[in-house]
């Protein structure tokens, strides 16, 4: 670390400790400051009512990470390729952030995985910020908050950000289409090609990683992939996913996964798709928010009553459903 950075560091790390203010906050993480900027994600995790002002703040500094999905039965090796592209990334020179999300378990799970990355190596590295993201799950769980935490991330001046999940589920596939590029994981010897096209997991790829590619079975897991591609149709220009063998503990396949990624970079910048892609993204949030804050209003959140008065009242015939709904809506 430069001189002139480690005292910039020093600094935002003093204006960190005095406020909570999430002005500094961000200012310290953009600084390099880890801890500030674990302190942002946990008030996305906390769903703390600060989050408003914080993204009013950080809204005009987004817009610069490639946010890289990355999902995939558990086991087929989605840790160890995080850890070997982050290797690849860093070498490049560029800030990189992972999160790790575990839909399936909002409340434990996710810890795991952000620790098994963190084991391999990075630990370190400043200028890789690893996070497993759980979620309280009262509000609308990860896909609420993960949208949040990649802007923060993104405010906080990261290159990549890469967004990890456990599993091939609609949740998952929610998550992962969050992403600029999304990289679908698969290995042989799994059966999880087919597991994955029935998640609908083949629609939302960019990029199919076959890893394990060290193990027996690869060639005809390369070759189901090619048969289902070949069944879907691209038109002139379109995008058609890539398949990238790789042994992520060696590396081998590694680079040419970059490559494969940092060219549907430049697809989605050069066709216009990003802003498509980013624009869906804002869509999806503004929803998940406002949906969020209705189902509040209405009393159809956890520990509130008023939805179950009115369902009482509908169901012993007091009350009509249209009109229970208008007074809830208007609640
Ligand atoms: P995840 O659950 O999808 O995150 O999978 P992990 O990254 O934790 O990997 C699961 C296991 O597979 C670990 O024991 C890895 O060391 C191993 N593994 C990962 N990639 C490869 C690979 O390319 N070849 C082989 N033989 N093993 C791998």
């Amino acid at each position: 670390m430069t001189e002139q950075r480690s005292a910039r560091l020093q600094q935002a790390r003093r204006a960190r400790r005095a406020t909570s203010d999430p002005e500094e906050l961000i200012n310290a993480a953009r600084a390099g400051d880890q801890r500030a900027l674990a302190r942002l994600v946990s008030l996305v995790e906390d769903e703390s009512a600060a989050l408003p002002a914080v993204m009013k703040v950080v809204a005009p500094m987004t817009g610069h990470a490639q946010i890289i999905g990355l999902t995939g039965s558990p086991g087929v090796g989605k840790s160890t390729v995080t850890a070997a592209l982050v290797r690849c990334f860093r070498a490049q020179g560029l800030r990189v952030g992972v999160l790790a999300v575990d839909p399936s378990s909002p409340f434990s799970g996710g810890a795991l995985l952000g620790d098994r990355i963190r084991m391999q190596d990075h630990a370190t590295d400043d200028q890789v910020f690893i996070r497993s993201m759980a979620s309280r799950g009262h509000l609308g769980g990860l896909s609420w908050a993960t949208p949040q935490a990649l802007r923060i991330l993104d405010a906080a001046g990261f290159d990549v950000i890469m967004i990890e999940t456990v599993g091939v589920g609609q949740a998952e596939v929610e998550i992962a289409s969050l992403a600029d590029s999304s990289l679908v994981v698969v290995a042989p010897g799994l059966g999880d090609s087919i597991q994955a096209a029935k998640a609908g997991i083949l629609e939302i790829a960019d990029v199919f990683i076959v890893n394990k590619s060290d193990r027996p079975g690869t060639q005809e897991v390369i070759r189901d992939l090619r048969t289902m591609l070949a069944m879907a149709s691209y038109g002139p220009g379109e995008w058609k996913p890539p398949i990238i063998a790789t042994t992520a503990p060696s590396g081998e396949g590694i680079s040419d996964l970059a490559a494969a990624i940092s060219k549907h970079g430049s697809w989605l910048a050069d066709t216009g798709a990003l802003g498509d892609r980013r624009r869906a993204r804002a869509r999806e949030e503004i929803s998940a928010i406002a949906l969020t804050e209705l189902r509040q209003r209405m009393g159809d959140l956890p520990g509130e009553s008023r939805l179950e008065e009115l369902a009482a009242r509908v169901a012993a015939g007091e009350l009509d459903p249209y009109s229970a709904a208008d007074e809830l809506i208007s609640g």
